[in-house]
This record gives C-alpha cells, structure tokens and sequence, in this order.
C-alpha cells in the first residue's frame, strides 16, 4: 500500500526516496533557481535572519556562498557560522537510511516502507490502548514554518494526539507569554532598524556580540552616538564594549527593574499620551512603593546612586530608548515577569511604536517565530486559540478538515510532557530536528525516562545525536540548504529558504515524511492540498486572515524574495510593486497606540520577585551561570561542530571561567582540570582564569553535552521555561 502511493506520487520507489521530484540535483532543477548561477537562502542558525546568497554550479548545485549585499538585515554581512553555513551537510555522520532497532539492540538499517510500517503500527496500538495523551512530539525551531504546520496539524488532526511542544520553548517561551498578556498578542514590535534609530539602547541579558553578532554590527551603525547600556552579572564580551556596564547580581533583574519604575514613577517622567493607551497602571503604582533604590540595593548588587542614575538613563525626556533581551531574561524562574518589567518601563516612558524604542526580545533560533504563528503546539495555528470556538470553526474551514478533529484543549509544556513520560503515561515519543538528551535542563533524568517509553522514533540529519542513539527508529531528514520553505526572523520578516543541495542516501525532507506517514497513517485525505512547502505556505497565509499576524498580503514565495522578506502584518492590498521605495520594507508595530487586547490597551502587570531557586550555599558555594561561549558555536553543536573550520574557533572540550581570586583560593590555575559537581551530576573542565565573572559564580559554555547534567529543573510558572542561567555547584580538583 505504502509502495503504491509513493510510486503514483513520486515514481519508483528506490528513485523516489533518494530523488526528491522538482528538488535540486536530479535532472530537474526548480525554475525560479534558473537560470542564475546564484539564488538566496535566509541562514539556518539564528533568529537574526541574515540572507546568504548560494553560489551554484552548472548543476544548480551549492558549491559556496556569502552574505547578500541588499537584503534589509544582514546588509552584507555574516557571522561565521552563516560563512560555513554549507559545511554541516557533508558530514560523515549523515542519517541516510531508516534505522532501526533490532532484537539485539542495535540501529539497522531498514526501508522507507518497513519504517511507516513500524511508526504507525507501534503509535497506533499506544493510542488504541491508552488514548489519545498517549503519544507526544518533541519538535524545533530550526525547520521551516511550513514543516512545523505540516506537523503540528498532522499530529493533531489527522492522528488525533493532544501533546506537543518544541525546543523554542527552552528559546523564548517566556516572550511569547509577555507579549500576550501584556498586549494580547505574541508581537514583538521591533524593526533592526531601532538598532540604528536609538539613542540609548539597553541590552539585559544579551550578549549580542556573540549570540547575535549581525545585530551588534547594526548597533555600531548608529550615527546617534548612542549610550550602550549593558545590564548583565558578567562583563560579557557586549559589556566590555559597551558604554555603561551595570554588573548586578544574578537574578537580580526584576528588582533593578522594579526600582527603576519606582524612579521613574515618583520623578513624574512618565509619557502621559502612552499611559493613556495602558491599564493598570494604578496599582503598579501602588505596587512599585516597596521598590525604591534603597530598599532593592541588597538584592540587586547595585548602589543607590547606580540605581538612580540608570533609572535616569531610560527615562530622559526626549530620548529614544530601546530596551533588548535575550535569554539572560527568558531562561529564568521568573522570566514573564522580568520581560514584564521591561515593557512596563517602555509604556511608562513612551518608548514603544516609535523609531529607536521598544521592548524587544531577540529569538534564539532561525524560525522560532514561525514556531510562534504556525507550529500548532500551544497556539492554534494561524495565530489562534484551541479554547476560541470561532477560531477552530475558521481553521477547520480554512484547512477543509471535520471540526470534531481540532482539540479545544491545549497540549502540555516540554517539562510536563517529560515528567509525564517519567510517569508511564506518555508511552510514545517522536523527536524532531532537536537533541533533548543533550540540551533539556538536567538532562541525566533523560536517560532513565526513557526506560518508561514503549517506543521512541527520532527524525534528524544526523544518526549521532544523543537523542537519535536512544532511539527505537530513526528516521533520515534533509537539512537546511537541501529543502524549501519559509523562517520569520525576530523582526517578523518571512524570508526563503531553497534547495541547493540533494539530501544524502535515502533521507527526506521533513515535509516529504511528513507526507509519507500522513498516507501511512491513513489521513493522507486531509492533507492532500499540502502537496509541496509553498502550497502549503498559501494555506497557512489565508488562515492569518484579519489576525494580527495577517499575511494574505503575499502572493508568493517569489514576492517575499522580491521584496527583500516581509515583515508581519502585511494584509492584502499592502503590497507595494517597487521594494526600493517602499517603507514597507521596516516596520514596527503600535504606532497607532492600539494594542491587541479587547479594550486596545497594554496591560501592566507584575508580581513581587521570587526566590533563586537554588542558590549557593555551604556545600555548594558557587553559582553556575551558562550561556553561548563563541559566535562559533550553536546550542549542542550537532551541525557547527561538522565544521572544520567553526572547530579551531573555539575550545574543543569543555571549561569554566572563575574570577582569578576564586581560583587562587582553590589553588587552581589556568588550565587545571577541576571537576564541578551539582545535586545532580558532574563534569570535568579546564579552568580559564576570567576577572569578567564576579566572585563567587562560574561561568560554562552551554555547547557541551556534560553541561545540562549539572542544571536545575525550575521553570517560570507563566511560560514554563527551563531556568538554565543559575545552579548551585562545588569545585573539586580534578583527580582528589
Ligand atoms: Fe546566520 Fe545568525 Fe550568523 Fe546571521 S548572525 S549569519 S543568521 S548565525
């Protein structure tokens, strides 16, 4: 059955499973790639979104790339990971079959049609036998909205499971739950050029000389001469070349931030025209009289001259201050609360729906946006809400699928989904595109739930990853540059991805399994006007329809590339023929001061700030703080650690920065290997003197896969995302 429908719609079997009809390098190269010897691509790494122009042999086939000159982000630059953006897809460690667990334990080798067979004999006897919560995906932010769709509908609709979630929410759940409460939808109001618009720009928990090195570079086009604020416990590569670093204690953030309102507030710089498009702001007010300078000094780490003297930075009358965070906000235990605070401020001040202002968080991942609008796991897809039954009536319609199909509940968070499978009542899990048992907080507890689960398939480029040997099958995926499709960067620009390249041996992209398993599963009916990524792409745009993410403006993928991408919203009747004159290409959101809420009004709103989860204290004296270590590594360095090059820019192996004084202490010094030790594990690494960490706290590169068995499972009760910035560990020399 299986071999009958990929015949009738691919051709024969063995040619069709390696030769994707209509994609690149099979005699049949896509015409909009025709006949330049270039074409674009939007790179597949950060949410910055810089666009790549692919340099193509005669074949049509990718043998180089730089940055693209015109594009409105990168304006011609890129990092180096955007530079060896090519190189992940030639490694030796490609996924290019089905594997499959054998009665011996082992990963073999196995048919597409053996493959389909297992997935859905072995989930659908689960669902028959414990229901429909039975089952969960895991999913990412680093494949294109068209792919999540596809999925998340798929999972839901046509194979009637419940839960699901994706690593975006390790990335910025916690933004996505602030901007919806506080102003009734997911938007983040920025445009890049605010970079270059401000004149004081705050970056709080972001160290974008790293982590989003292209957005620096538009930080240095400022001809404003602008005061670069870094607020951050460690002097970050982007505090050192700041103008202001303010050095606070970890997690100290909400409090800084909490006593700057109080400033704000009793000094009267309030903008009265943007109180007025706000509520609550009354009893903020009320709540902010514990706040002041003073009584948050301790808990912050700051003077009350620091405090005040801040508070009159992000506050001047007449200045345009612009507010950036990233995950030193997000991954936190009350990071909805701390981006809050943020925009709080910016209502207060009247920094937002201007040039140069804003809150703004800055996405993790490539298409961690398009998560946000189109994956279908916490939000309907489209923009809409499981609970609204005019959303689910308009979906169903849209999508031309039964109503009965769309669940009016929502899924469980990432940590929920685990815990449940912890339990025994998830028994299935499908992985795709993300590494859980390298990147999840305290990863150790991975290895022991999967124990519990009957069955785990994992779909990935690669069949190294930890997540892909744990796996029971592993289904052989197409990586970025071997499929098409859509990212939306953290300025809501949708822009292309393309082909350029043929996936290796028998891996698919994922849009092709995902076809491959709806027909196996029996729903291929439900899906069958998603035969390619861009027809997809027009259904989800005609379901944004009069939401505030309306994109029914694009015609086409060929419209996005001319326009240099289009930023959400963009209506029907936006279109504008001559990109080149059109102030459609940037755009912010509220300059007409209306809001997403039912009133149109932004919500304050706040608590009082929490306790560190697990602080320091005798038999762990040191706080552990993570993050990125070089612009040349990404999160588990699954792809940039298949690059020969990314390789020799930066350590091979794991260590810690410890202030020089901490280190003498422990009579350590640089080089040493010293072993840190949490409540629930260890590692090894290599001591790197640093005066940048404050006494006290160490910091470790994420990238590394021992890292995540030392952090700490606490999450933000609102967004429920993992608190990976701050644990409690001991130093132990290595070998005592
Ligand atoms: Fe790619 Fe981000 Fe680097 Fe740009 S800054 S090249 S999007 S990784």
């Amino acid at each position: 059955m299986l071999s009958r429908f990929l015949k009738q719609h691919t051709g024969p079997l063995t040619r069709d499973l390696v030769q994707e009809p209509g994609h690149f390098g099979l005699g049949k190269v896509p015409s909009r790639l025709m006949p330049s010897s270039t074409t674009t691509s939007i790179c597949g790494y950060c949410a910055t979104g810089c666009q790549l122009k692919i340099h193509l042999d005669e074949n049509g086939n990718a043998i180089n790339l730089s940055p693209q000159a015109g594009y409105p982000v990168n304006l011609g630059m890129a990092c180096p990971k955007g530079w060896q953006a090519l190189d992940p897809l030639d490694s030796p460690d490609r996924a290019t079959m089905p594997l499959l667990r054998d009665e011996s334990g082992k990963l073999v080798e196995t048919d597409w049609t053996t493959a389909m067979d297992v997935f859905t004999d072995r989930f659908k006897k689960i669902q028959a036998e414990h229901g429909r919560e039975s089952v969960a995906f895991l999913s990412t932010g680093q494949i294109p909205f068209e792919e999540m769709a596809f999925l998340g509908c798929l999972f839901k609709f046509g194979m009637g499971f419940l839960h699901c979630d994706a690593n975006t929410r390790q990335c910025m759940a916690t933004a996505v739950t602030a901007y919806k409460q506080s102003f009734g939808f997911d938007a983040p109001p920025a445009t890049y050029a605010d970079f270059e618009e401000s004149d004081v720009i705050v970056l709080i928990g972001a160290n974008l000389c790293i982590a989003h090195p292209i957005l620096w570079q538009r930080v240095m086009r400022n001809p404003r001469n602008p005061k670069i604020i870094v607020i951050d416990p460690r002097a970050t590569e982007t505090a050192q070349a700041a103008t202001q670093h303010v050095s606070l204690k970890p997690k100290g953030d909400l409090a800084l931030l909490y006593a700057l309102a109080h400033c704000v507030l009793r000094d009267g710089r309030v903008d009265a025209e943007s109180l007025a498009r706000t509520e609550g702001i009354e009893a903020f007010a009320d709540f902010l009289k514990d706040y002041s300078p003073a009584a948050m000094a301790e808990k912050t780490g700051l003077t009350v001259e620091a405090i005040e003297a801040l508070a009159l930075a992000v506050s001047e009358p007449g200045k345009r201050v612009s507010w950036w965070w990233t995950m030193g906000v997000n991954q936190s235990h009350e990071g909805v609360r701390t981006a809050q605070a943020i925009i709080n401020l910016c209502l207060m001040t009247g920094n937002i729906g201007k040039p140069g202002t804003g809150p703004n968080s800055i996405t993790g991942q490539c298409n961690a946006m398009g998560s946000r609008l189109f994956s279908n796991t916490t939000s309907l897809v489209g923009g809409h809400d499981f609970s609204d039954s005019a959303h689910r009536e308009k979906v169903a319609s849209l999508l031309e699928i039964p109503l009965e199909t769309i669940p009016s509940d929502y899924s469980m968070a990432y940590d929920e989904i685990l815990a449940a499978a912890e339990s025994g009542k998830i028994k299935g899990l499908w992985i795709v595109a993300t590494n859980p048992f390298h990147s999840w907080i305290d990863s150790g507890r991975l290895a022991a739930l999967r124990e519990k689960l009957e069955f785990l398939v994992v779909q990935d480029m690669y069949h190294t990853t930890e997540s892909a040997q744990a796996a029971d099958l592993v289904l052989p995926a197409a990586g970025w540059g071997e499929k098409d499709g859509c990212f939306i960067n953290s300025e809501r620009r949708i822009g292309t991805l393309k082909t350029v390249r043929k996936a290796p041996g028998q891996a698919l992209s994922d849009f092709r399994i995902f076809r491959l398993i709806a027909h196996a599963w029996g729903c291929d009916e439900m899906f069958a006007k998603w035969t390619n990524p861009e027809a997809a792409f027009k259904l989800l745009r005609n379901l944004t329809k009069d939401r505030p993410c309306d994109i029914t403006g694009i015609e086409d993928y060929e419209m996005i590339d001319r326009m240099g991408g289009i930023q959400w919203p963009f209506s029907e009747g936006m279109g504008d023929p001559n990109p080149i004159i059109s102030n459609l290409r940037s755009r912010r959101l509220f300059e007409d001061g209306i809001y997403y809420t039912p009133s149109g009004k932004a919500k304050f709103l706040f608590s009082p700030p929490a306790a560190m989860p697990e602080p320091p204290d005798f038999e762990f004296p040191f706080l552990m703080l993570t993050g990125r270590g070089t612009s040349s590594q990404w999160h588990t360095q699954t792809r940039t650690a298949k690059s020969d090059i990314l390789k020799k820019l930066y350590p091979e192996n794991v260590y810690l920065e410890i202030h020089p004084a901490d280190a003498r202490q422990y009579r350590l010094k640089e080089g040493d290997a010293v072993t840190v030790r949490s409540r629930r594990g260890e590692l090894t690494a290599a001591v790197y003197l640093a005066p940048t960490v404050q006494r006290g706290q160490i910091f470790i590169p994420m990238h590394y896969p021992e890292v995540n068995k030392l952090t700490h499972s606490a999450f933000d009760p609102h967004s429920r995302q993992p608190n990976y910035k701050a644990c409690a560990v001991a130093l132990v020399r290595a070998g005592r």
